[in-house]
């Protein structure tokens, strides 16, 4: 099957949003092993989009649109598709029905012009949209070329193509797919090297795509069952476990902080931060994942000495003797961090996240990050040193990502590499 994606909306081709319809369109296609010959972005335009349809239908099976469904005068694209698979639009009451009550809950009511939204192919089928308000489409015409009518919006679109589409397509295609994505930390580079042969095999196949300070792993299966699809991609995925070690830190999750408020609910454990360079990126990150408040209640945000002393009890003294931007000072955070909140276990960071503000020996970029645990008394600390990176934000996320690695690697008592332990009472080594 040879596929082409449309992506209509003119804020598209003025640049102001990034076109990552396109690229989970054509990675999703790739999987179930459809071909894409074409990706297109056109504006909101009738015409041109005419053009578009009658070409692109000319050399292609199947036809995938995103955006363009919305309610203004501008929205053609299911009026323009339809007339080009010889099918036309009905109102629908369900649809109509289902927007009146979307508006109602977010206190608006519907225009005349939402109206257009509730409209669905006669011939074709509607497909249900289960986070917005438009419906999206699916027309096929005698020849057997079909469209797939996406919304723009990706949290739509997305649901939209897993509920909806993909399983029409697995049909057609004779075969169900299962994707399992796991994350691990470290670069692409260091990883791939690793575990190259696995990314050989044609079924599952594996692609490894990098983020910032970790990266992830993306297991496709394709079989004629979901039973043996998901079999399939389950042992690919352990077999890259077993090689990689704990630094595979989950499946199929968002990133690490979902990986680390799970670890901590399911050992009934609280934790809490003390932040200095990343000003409360970890709790945020933590503070993201639905159900955090049952695991962290106190991030401090201690920017100024003077806040490290009065919230987290850090010695004014130690301040003075070894700079605010040291170990001692930053496991003397962790400490005080778990001191203040009586926590189970609490992280704290210390660095120079630049561009100025270099000290002597420690140039921008160094971090301190110190982990304390309330049950054993003990503090980890370790010196990180992301200058390399010449990027503020890079350098934040990345203390930020080792603070969690750390939260993860104290709740399942995993060491960390690089990381010095101290008894209870034991002063931090400058490092
Ligand atoms: P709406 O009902 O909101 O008008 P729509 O289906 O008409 O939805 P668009 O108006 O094209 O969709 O896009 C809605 C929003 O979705 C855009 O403002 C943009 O933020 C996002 N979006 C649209 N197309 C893409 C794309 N190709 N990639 C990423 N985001 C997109
Ligand atoms: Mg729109």
């Amino acid at each position: 099957m040879v596929a082409e994606i449309i992506c209509v909306g003119t804020e598209l081709l003025l640049g102001d949003i990034v076109n990552t319809n396109a690229q989970f369109l054509s990675r999703e296609l790739a999987e179930l092993g459809v071909t894409v010959l074409h990706q297109h972005v056109v504006g909101d335009n009738p015409d041109r989009l005419r053009a578009l349809v009658q070409e692109a239908k000319g050399r292609s099976d199947l036809l995938v649109f995103s955006g363009g469904l919305g309610p203004t005068a501008d929205d053609l694209t299911k009026e323009t598709v339809a007339q080009a698979f010889g099918d036309t639009l009905r109102f629908d009451e369900a649809e109509w029905q289902k927007i009146v009550a979307f508006f109602a809950r977010t206190g608006r009511a519907p225009t005349q012009n939402n109206r257009k939204q509730a409209m669905v192919p006669v011939r074709g089928r509607k497909l249900p949209n289960a986070h917005g308000t438009a419906p999206g489409a699916w027309f096929e015409d005698e020849a057997g070329h079909a469209a797939a009518l996406l919304p723009g919006v990706p949290r739509e679109m997305k649901a939209m193509w897993a509920e909806d589409v993909r399983p029409l397509l697995e049909a057609r295609q004779n075969c169900t797919i299962r994707s399992m994505t796991l994350r691990v930390l470290g670069g692409e580079s260091s990883i791939a090297s690793k575990v190259a042969p696995l990314f050989e095999s044609a079924n599952p196949t594996a692609a490894i795509y990098c983020k910032v300070g970790e990266s992830e792993i993306r297991v496709t299966a394709r079989a004629a069952t979901a039973a043996e699809a998901e079999a399939a991609c389950r042992a690919r995925v352990a077999e890259f476990q077993k090689i990689l070690g704990d630094s595979a830190y989950d499946v199929d999750v968002p990133g690490l902080a979902h990986t680390v408020v799970r670890l901590l609910r399911e050992r009934g454990l609280q934790a809490a931060t003390a932040e200095s360079c990343t000003g409360g990126l970890v709790a945020q990150l933590l503070t993201e994942v639905p159900g955090a408040s049952e695991v962290f209640g106190y991030g401090f945000v201690t920017y100024a000495a003077a806040a490290k002393t009065r919230l987290l009890g850090v010695d004014p003294a130690l301040i003075d003797r070894y700079n605010v931007v040291s170990a001692p000072v930053a496991a003397a955070m962790a400490r005080g961090a778990l001191a203040a909140s009586g926590a189970g276990l609490s992280v704290a960071l210390t660095g120079l996240a630049g561009p100025g503000g270099a000290l002597p020996g420690k140039p921008v970029g160094t971090v301190y990050l110190a982990g304390a645990d309330a049950r054993s008394g003990r503090v980890q600390v370790m010196r990180l040193d992301l200058g390399g990176y010449r990027d503020r934000g890079v350098i934040r996320q990345r203390a930020a990502l080792y603070a969690l690695d750390l939260l993860r690697r104290m709740a399942l008592g995993l060491p960390m590499e690089g990381a010095v332990t101290l008894k209870p009472g034991q002063p931090a080594p400058e490092l």
